[in-house]
């Protein structure tokens, strides 16, 4: 019987990032507990080798659930499917990733199994003696970190965050099993219709997987001041996102934001500017590799953090930036 098990997701087919990410996680609680390491894959026309990925990443099973009707994420279906599978086999530990689908899903899946749920989880470990999971997150508008833990009820359900651990290497070598499940009729009946997918709406900003990110605070003083650093991402092929006090502003929506109540980014390079770096700032940015900031105050402490503190007022430096990238641009050409 596998014990930990993860939720893979995909889209057309194609396994996600995060899918690597939950396994990295998983595969830890699975060794400390001396126990298998699961992933479950709802969805249709998945090829063998995506789901051998899989196997190469750290599941030792595949559980995959393949029906026309559970291609695209409808809560309901794909809930009911899970709930079965779960009393089926009874694992001790659900890891899925806090994205919309993950955010949607598992609260449901959870009052369905009358079990807890930890949302956005950055640590999770095994308790000595007791085999607990201990559910680590921010709290209190990220001054604490919190513990948490349910002794009682099983499974014991958290979301984690996407781009907050590291995919562990390919296995080429690692064997593992590829379980088809047959979908339930019944369960597969949903009075949801998915009439598209829309991927150009502003929601979709895909910040997490940006290599590049430039941000903007309240430092921009307006949303038209938005358009310099849009100038500069054209020159950068990056993404552009903001801090909380921007987009509470009304400045840019809040797909764009970034911390512990917007998304967290992982990119190369970060450029904030006209952002102080508050602590639920900061969280989002953790793993960024390279960070600069911009910032007339030089006690900013997003400077005391940067890796490049350009101590200034963003009208001038950010212009500036997007003026010689420009230029080098065109020397190469
Ligand atoms: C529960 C909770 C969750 C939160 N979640 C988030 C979150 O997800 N993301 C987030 O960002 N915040 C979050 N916050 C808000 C956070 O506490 C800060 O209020 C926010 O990050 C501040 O945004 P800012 O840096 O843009 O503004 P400020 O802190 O006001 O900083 C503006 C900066 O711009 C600089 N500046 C001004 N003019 C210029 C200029 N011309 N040139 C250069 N620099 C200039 C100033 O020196 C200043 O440092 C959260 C708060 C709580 C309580």
């Amino acid at each position: 019987m596998s014990f930990i098990w993860t939720i893979a997701e995909q889209h057309d087919g194609e396994l996600k990032a995060v899918s690597f990410e939950l396994l990295a996680r998983g595969r830890a609680l699975a060794d400390a507990l001396d126990t298998r390491l699961a992933s479950v894959l709802i969805g249709a026309e998945v090829s063998e080798a995506q789901l051998q990925e899989l196997v190469v990443r750290g599941a030792d099973e595949v559980y995959y659930i393949e029906d026309r009707r559970l291609a695209e994420f409808v809560c309901e279906s794909w809930s009911n499917t899970l709930a079965t599978l779960v009393r089926q086999y009874q694992p001790a530990v659900i890891l899925a990733a806090a994205t919309s689908t993950g955010r949607t899903l598992m609260p449901h899946l959870a009052v369905k199994l009358n079990a807890g749920l930890t949302a956005d989880c950055t640590e999770l470990a095994i308790e000595a003696g007791t085999d607990n999971l201990l559910q680590t997150r921010p709290a209190i508008g990220g001054n604490i970190m919190a513990t948490i833990k349910t002794p009682d009820n099983r499974p014991q359900m958290a979301t984690v965050r996407p781009r907050s651990t590291v995919p562990l290497p390919r296995d080429p070598q690692r064997a593992g099993k590829i379980i088809r499940v047959p979908a339930d009729e019944a369960e597969v009946e949903t009075r949801v219709r998915v009439l598209g997918c829309r991927t150009d709406a502003e929601d979709f900003v895909n910040l997490e997987e940006a290599e590049v990110v430039v941000a903007g605070g309240k430092g921009m003083k307006r949303a038209e001041n938005f358009a310099l650093l849009r100038d500069l991402a054209a020159q950068l092929d990056a993404m552009v996102g903001a801090s909380r006090d921007a987009v509470d502003r009304g400045w840019i929506g809040y797909p764009h934001q970034i911390g512990l109540s917007g998304k967290t980014i992982s990119p190369k390079l970060y450029i904030g500017a006209g952002i102080s770096g508050s602590i639920q700032h900061l969280a989002g940015i953790k793993t960024a590799e390279t960070i600069v900031s911009v910032n007339r105050d030089p006690d900013a402490p997003l400077h005391s953090i940067a890796d490049f503190a350009i101590v200034g007022d963003l009208f001038e430096v950010v212009p500036e930036l997007t003026r010689r990238l420009k230029a080098l641009k065109a020397a190469e050409t």
